[in-house]
């Protein structure tokens, strides 16, 4: 342990799976107290278990406007301050625009971004009052670039990168950062739904990333000084055909 978040205090949504997961424990690592917050309790409280006590599990379902708004209270109830927040929580839905699932949309933005955005709003007035404080958001290549394939999860990916760009402006004069990681395809439950056959021809030719890739890329952000802005990090696999 290299203690580069030591009494910093950090809640990661989504952080019982996948890149959450990896992030919250990267930076348990380095010290942090972590708030994992996530609407899968038994997996929450599994992982926490395995994390140890600086873990600190929190069941909310972002989606749900009543259950988000217990988040930042009970982060400040049981850990006092916050420092870091990674609005990470999201999902895949993908299909045909015009003959696929008719709620796809709604499901989509009100996670990806009508729930990351509400979240980081409560917390905002915490950390522009302690005059500090980083957010985090998890995007998605899909962010930068149109996949021709995903067009809803493109659409929520780019809503995520455009409110980072234009927040972050808005929020520097209090001392507080703002920054997107975006990565190509990882290794986790989202794309459990991708052909065996894709995924192992994907595997072999160095086309995914794990999630611990990503965790680095955010810790990387995260641990610069304070007075370099922490912007946006695109993190791709090897070989990549977007
Ligand atoms: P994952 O499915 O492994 O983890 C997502 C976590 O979010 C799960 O633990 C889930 O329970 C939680 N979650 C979902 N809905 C929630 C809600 N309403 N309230 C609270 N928690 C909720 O997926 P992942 O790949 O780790 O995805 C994390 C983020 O990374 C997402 O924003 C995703 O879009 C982004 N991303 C993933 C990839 C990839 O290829 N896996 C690539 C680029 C970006």
């Amino acid at each position: 342990m290299t203690e580069k978040l030591i009494d910093k205090v950090a809640a990661v949504t989504g952080a019982a799976s996948g890149i959450g997961l990896e992030c919250a424990r990267m930076m348990l690592s380095e010290g942090a107290r972590v708030v994992l917050v996530d609407r899968d309790e038994q997996a929450l409280h599994a992982v926490c278990e395995e994390l140890g006590p600086a873990a600190i599990p929190l069941r909310v379902d972002l989606t749900d406007t009543a259950d988000a708004g217990r988040m930042m209270p009970e982060i400040l109830d049981r850990a006092g301050q916050l420092d870091i927040f990674h609005a990470n929580a999201g999902a895949y839905i993908g299909g045909e625009v015009a003959s696929g699932d008719p709620d796809a949309w709604d499901r989509m933005l009100n996670l990806n971004i009508n729930a990351a955005f509400r979240s980081i709003r409560a917390v905002l007035p915490h950390m522009v009052e302690r005059k500090t404080g980083d957010i985090v958001m998890t995007s998605s290549i899909a962010g930068l670039v149109p996949v021709v394939w995903e067009p809803i999860y493109t659409a929520s990916k780019h809503a995520v990168q455009a409110f980072v760009h234009t927040a972050r402006r808005q929020v520097a004069k209090y001392g507080l950062r703002v920054g997107a990681v975006a990565p190509g395809p990882v290794v986790t439950a989202l794309i459990k739904d991708w052909p065996k056959d894709k995924l192992e021809q994907e595997l072999a030719a160095g086309g995914l990333m794990q999630p611990v890739e990503v965790a680095e890329a955010v810790m990387f952000m995260l641990t610069r000084p304070r007075n370099i802005t922490i912007r946006d990090l695109v993190i791709l696999p090897q070989s990549n055909d977007l």
